[in-house]
């Protein structure tokens, strides 16, 4: 295996979040009914003009504005000449020549990972992005859950017309770690900035993996396979392994690979082919009439910029330097927008214990999360409770561990730590002042074990613990107490 090379491109589709579809007013709500969300536009009925979508402009620039991309001033729409029975235009309208974005560079972090799939060494690497180019998506045949599916094939059309942002790098990854890294970059930082929802599950983020190897030394590519039906970045991840794999094998073997399209088959772990061989594409892409091209200023640029959020690149560097993270730390807070927010109101509220906040929502917070499947933009325990319970723990007022406790009932209850503490009774009473005037109540009430003590009698002293931590109801802090009890009984 080591005589090889692996060479990785990526196509990445990312649903822009608008609600109305690119060239129509209809809804690009996910789940409605098949077909009710569609109209002369997107059902390609003769003579309905398509119209931009001024909103899906605007997410398709925070999106190549997130991943450091230019965008061009002038791009054309052109139609993509295909005949399939989801689209009933016969042409789906996307960027060719002139895409929105062109020729951008990324930078991304990534590691190795051992075989228990644990990173380590994060560094840098730069992708090539080819381009970022606006389209509009195809309706879905339906093959499950219908009735006499064996006999028919269903189309609904309620995805035809929604805007996406296509996303192609150059053939620069050299392992299936990197891809995972790269389209997790792209996932967040499209969520990020809110042009993509980047839900793999439903659909809204796509990608496909182009992958060939070669021997080293060789400078031509291999014969690459296009792979598909990769429904999560792990999957595809794994996808790639396999292929990887499933190539060199049959090269070393003899044999020879057809340039194909494979699918990833989540049960069986394996790619297999979805057709015999690639028909040469001819899609005989040409300008669409039908839309003037699209011109972007320079003000709507600077617009767009200025309303985009801290990224997490900067955001979790800013981290490491203000608040002495490690980039482990750094880069799992800033793995979403409403986490990194959640940690600096957290970080505020605790009166600005940065590391104790960190561990506290590392280690116990995102456990309880991820049991619960809720993220932290709807957790019901609040950054500022959160922080107010660092702050009580650092106080003394109750242990680390007692903290535990309390901030799971927290999250099952959504009640403050302050009320959980006191419900509980679990407030530890550790001031000395405080628990030197209960002993000495308590020795004032109890002059005659008081004086057996005094004359010899140590097992008195058990009596004289008991009763003073019956006088603070099990609030004093045993450990004081008794320190304090061997100091005054004297
Ligand atoms: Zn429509």
């Amino acid at each position: 295996m080591s005589n090889w090379e692996t060479i990785i491109g990526l196509e990445v589709h990312a649903q822009l979040s608008t609600e109305s579809k690119i060239f129509c007013g209809c809804s690009t709500r996910f789940g409605s009914e098949p077909n009710a969300n569609t109209c002369p536009v997107c059902l390609g009925l003769p003579g309905a003009l398509p119209v931009l979508n001024r909103r899906a402009v605007e997410l398709g620039a925070r999106a190549a504005l997130a991943l450091g991309l230019n965008i061009n001033e002038r791009s054309i729409f052109a139609r993509k000449n295909y005949f399939y029975p989801d689209l009933p235009k016969g042409y789906q309208i996307s960027q060719y020549d002139q895409p929105f974005s062109a020729r951008g560079t990324l930078e991304i972090m990534t590691a190795d990972r051992d075989e228990a799939g644990r990173a380590h060494e994060w560094r840098p690497m730069t992708i090539n992005i080819t381009r970022l180019h606006l389209e509009e998506d195809a309706g879905k045949n339906v093959h499950e859950g219908l009735p006499e599916v064996d006999r028919y094939s269903y189309i609904d059309l309620n995805r035809a017309g929604v805007p996406l942002a296509e996303i192609v790098t150059e053939p620069d990854f050299r392992s299936s770690w990197q891809a995972y890294d790269y389209v997790n970059h792209v996932r967040r930082a499209l969520q990020w900035v809110g042009a993509s929802d980047a839900d793999m599950e439903k659909g809204n983020l796509r990608c496909e993996a182009n992958v060939s190897v070669r021997r080293i030394g060789d400078t031509a590519f291999g014969t690459k396979v296009e792979l598909k039906n990769l429904n999560s970045v792990r999957f595809m991840q794994k996808a790639i392994e396999f292929e990887v794999e499933r190539q060199i094998k049959t090269l070393e073997a003899g044999g020879r690979l057809v340039q194909e399209t494979r699918l990833w088959d989540e049960r069986l772990n394996e790619t297999r082919p979805m057709r015999s061989k690639e028909e040469a594409h001819d899609y005989r892409y040409f300008p669409e009439p039908d839309l003037p091209p699209l011109l972007v200023t320079n003000d709507f640029v600077a617009g767009v910029r200025a309303s985009l959020p801290e990224l997490p690149g900067p955001r979790a560097k800013r981290f490491i330097e203000q608040y002495g993270l490690s980039y482990a730390d750094a880069s799992q807070l800033t793995s979403d927008r409403s986490l990194a927010d959640y940690y600096e109101t957290a970080v505020t509220a605790s009166d600005g214990n940065a590391r104790g906040a960190a561990n506290w929502i590392r280690s116990e917070l995102l456990r309880e999360l991820e049991n619960a499947g809720l993220t932290a933009q709807n957790s019901p325990l609040s950054a500022a409770e959160l922080g107010a319970l660092v702050r009580i723990i650092d106080g003394g007022k109750i242990s680390g561990k007692q903290g535990k406790d309390v901030l799971v009932e927290m999250f099952k209850t959504g009640k403050s730590a302050a009320a959980i503490i006191e419900e509980k009774g679990l407030v530890q009473v550790s001031d000395t002042g405080e628990i030197d005037r209960v002993i000495d109540e308590v020795m004032a009430a109890s002059p005659n074990q008081l004086t057996q003590y005094r004359a010899g009698k140590e097992t008195l002293f058990g009596f004289f613990v008991g009763q003073v931590m019956k006088a603070s109801k099990g609030k004093a802090n045993p450990r004081v107490v008794n320190e304090r009890l061997k100091e005054k009984l004297k």
